[in-house]
């Protein structure tokens, strides 16, 4: 099969012909139909993620045809159109059985516990656990931006935010994650507030039903009437961390989306105005397989409309430069050729 390698953390990324992977036991095979280019691809890269084992092919957003069964998978044949959480949970442990498969104790995710989806071909585990069937007509390309951002975006406004009609909402960072809370919180009726360094981001924030701010947390606090319900960090700096915590009004509720690698510093969240205006901080990470019908439905219906976020659509010859810029235009770059 074709996949994009790495062989050095930070070093040159090549497209190169490397044995097709056999399904596990547990798991499929997938033929990637299309594969987002995501931040977290990126950190890995750099080196950011300690499950990584070298040489590597990145990628963890993917849709695709199953093209390989593994002998203990009971619900998914040859030819089946599916996605994937980025956690792929075991569904054994004590949270997969209490249905919290996003935080499983033992997951594997693609692209960083094992080689992903920058490739023609990727293995997936637990399949009977992890696959979600894709609705008729749902492009790989929509279903691949799904991937972690939009379902984690979905995760951290309506499951962790507990995000109501009317509610401001102010979301830092208008990347793929950012631009898709958006989406989210604006058609679950909120009045969203949106915060980037980058013009052209906000314009594309606006056009998805968010007033953009500058002027940092005062702004965003007389903007808010006393500050936001919900704020995201959807960045992920100790910095937007910070300010997206300083921009609650009380009782107000903060979810941590972006990751925050150690190595950029840990952010300085005052903890004694969480303790005195009642605030809630969370996390979000990613989203279970059997969570996807009801975010499916939506998307279905055309209340969320996560192609729209799909601004390029790049062969895997151009995904090394992709990764290389992921961020600076806004928007989400998918490969959907191989
Ligand atoms: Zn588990
Ligand atoms: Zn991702």
């Amino acid at each position: 099969m074709r996949a994009l390698l790495f062989s050095a953390f930070g070093g040159e990324l090549s497209v190169q012909d490397v044995p097709s992977p056999d399904p596990p036991q547990d798991g499929v095979v997938v033929e990637v139909g299309a594969t987002g280019v995501c931040r977290s691809d990126w950190h890995g890269w750099q080196g950011h993620d300690p499950d990584i084992v070298l040489p590597h092919v990145p990628g963890h957003e993917l849709a695709g045809t199953v093209a390989g069964v593994g002998d203990d998978v009971t619900r998914w044949s040859v030819g089946d159109r599916v996605t994937v959480p980025f956690v792929c949970a075991c569904g054994r442990c004590a949270q997969c059985l209490a249905g919290d498969h996003q935080v499983c104790a033992a997951q594997r995710q693609p692209g960083f516990t094992h080689w992903g989806s920058f490739a023609s071909h990727v293995a997936l585990d637990a399949a009977d656990v992890n696959l979600v069937a894709l609705p008729d007509g749902m492009s790989f390309a929509t279903a691949a931006s799904l991937g972690c951002r939009y379902a984690t975006s979905y995760r951290a406004v309506v499951q962790q935010g507990r995000v109501a009609a009317g509610e401001h909402v102010v979301v830092y960072g208008c990347g793929g994650v950012g631009l898709s809370a958006i989406q989210i919180a604006v058609a679950m009726g909120a009045s969203v507030l949106a915060v980037d360094i980058s013009p052209a981001a906000l314009d594309l924030a606006e056009s998805f039903g968010a007033r953009p701010v500058t002027g940092g947390v005062e702004a965003v606090r007389e903007a808010t009437d006393g500050g936001a319900h919900l704020s995201l960090d959807a960045l992920g700096s100790p910095q937007t961390c910070v300010d997206a915590v300083l921009s609650l009004r009380p009782r107000g509720r903060h979810v941590q989306v972006g990751l925050l690698p150690p190595s950029q510093g840990r952010p300085l969240v005052p903890m004694e105005r969480v303790v005195a205006m009642e605030l809630e901080l969370l996390g979000s990470h990613g989203m279970a397989a059997h969570a996807y019908p009801a975010l499916l439905d939506l998307v279905v219906s055309g209340r969320l409309r996560p192609d729209l976020l799909v601004t390029r659509e790049v062969g895997l010859e151009d995904a090394a430069q992709a990764l290389a810029e992921v961020g600076r235009a806004p928007g989400i770059t998918v490969i959907t050729s191989f």
